[in-house]
């Protein structure tokens, strides 16, 4: 891409093909089971809309999103398949589900028949899925509850159960024994409808660390969200599928100067050197998601090479120490991605900030464009 097709020198780019076959790559090995991509915080700073237009391409069966309001971005941006909404509600969003035929969570009895009041109502058919809480008390019916809920389910009139479904606590660790105590528990709350003679809803649990380590917990459909981005969920994972990463960050140099011994170099004056170096500055900071936390650790791809970025991470522009080497502005600086030589992973960048993957996905700010690759 050439610097004047751009508006800022700092974006992030896309690669939509490598999405594609991370996401074939998943269902062929899932198969039977049916695959929901989980789409939120911007498809994990991929670009909510563009996303969620490839998987509306490719057929997939459902998508998943944390909050209402990405349900309602995808409607309105012509995405017809089944979206469930996975997180929490409050009573008074429901008329805005129903609106928007978003499916919804329903983690209580009080919730579950708070929905169907309110679908009669507005005789409408409210569509959910129950949730379990085999584990991770975070939402959903406790798996020693469960049976009144689903029993209360079967009395709803104006609901139609789509799925049933639990979430793992540490499925992308070495030691699964707590993923498979979570599995046993899900299964023993399904066997609800075996002993009742009815026919299962689509049930749900695994999500990417699941996915590769725990094969047992298809079921019916599984929610992959980082993997699909090409990055795996922890370290320790093993890496039963192959996957790509989709997202590359990338800015240009901007400035380039010769720094004096024992001038000291951003705020705080942090650091300085104790002989002449050469210095670019690169139009990226924290207010687009490049933690400061970061700052005295991270690296950047210029030239080919490898080069620390020196001072504090500012809101907006970073130092990087060239050396004695010379670069000129307008170099394509690598923050997240590879030049075919060398590569900087967003596990590395979570290394520096002492976080995981999914935070710096996650953080890259709207303000950094998003480019995509077909
Ligand atoms: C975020 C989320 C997922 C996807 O998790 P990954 O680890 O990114 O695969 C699946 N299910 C639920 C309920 C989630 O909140």
């Amino acid at each position: 891409m050439s610097l004047d097709e751009i508006v800022r020198p700092t974006c992030v780019e896309i690669d939509l093909k490598l999405l594609e076959e991370n996401f074939e790559s998943i269902k062929k090995h899932v198969a039977p089971a049916k695959v929901m991509p989980i789409l939120k915080a911007n498809a994990y700073g991929n670009g909510l809309i563009r996303v969620a237009q490839l998987f509306q391409k490719l057929e997939t069966d459902y998508l998943g999103v944390a909050v209402v309001e990405e349900g309602i971005l995808l409607r309105q941006s012509g995405i017809k398949i089944p979206i469930l909404v996975l997180g929490g509600m409050l009573g008074n969003q429901i008329p805005i589900f129903l609106k928007h035929d978003l499916s919804m969570t329903a983690s209580s009895i009080d919730k579950l028949n708070q929905i169907d009041e309110t679908a009669c109502q507005l005789k409408q058919k409210a569509k959910v899925h129950l949730k379990i809480d085999t584990g991770l008390e975070r939402i959903g019916v406790h798996y020693y509850n469960s049976e009144r809920f689903l029993e209360q389910s079967l009395n709803c009139k104006h609901t139609i159960v789509e799925g049933i479904y639990s979430h793992f606590a540490s499925a992308d660790s070495t030691n699964l024994d707590y993923t498979k105590l979570q599995l046993e528990r899900f299964y023993e709350v399904l066997k609800f409808y075996e002993k009742n003679s009815l026919p299962n809803p689509i049930r749900h649990i695994s999500n990417s660390g699941a996915i590769l380590q725990m094969p047992e917990a298809n079921l019916d459909l599984v929610r992959p969200g980082i993997l699909l981005y090409g990055v795996y969920p922890s370290q320790e994972v093993k890496k039963t599928i192959i996957v790509k990463p989709t997202l590359s960050w990338k800015s240009h140099v901007v400035f380039f100067k010769a720094i004096k011994p024992d001038h000291p170099v951003s705020y705080g004056s942090t650091w300085k050197s104790d002989h002449f170096i050469r210095a670019v500055t690169v139009p990226v900071g924290y207010g687009d998601g490049y933690f400061r936390s970061m700052s005295h650790k991270a690296e950047v791809l210029l030239n080919g090479k490898r080069y620390p970025i020196i001072g504090s991470i500012t809101m907006d522009q970073i130092v990087v120490n060239i050396e004695r080497d010379s670069s000129y502005n307008g170099d394509e600086v690598i923050l997240i991605g590879s030049d075919g030589k060398h590569q900087i992973t967003c596990e590395e960048l979570a290394k520096w900030a002492g976080t995981i993957p999914y935070e710096i996905l996650t953080n890259i700010n709207t303000r950094v464009p998003r480019i995509y690759h077909e």
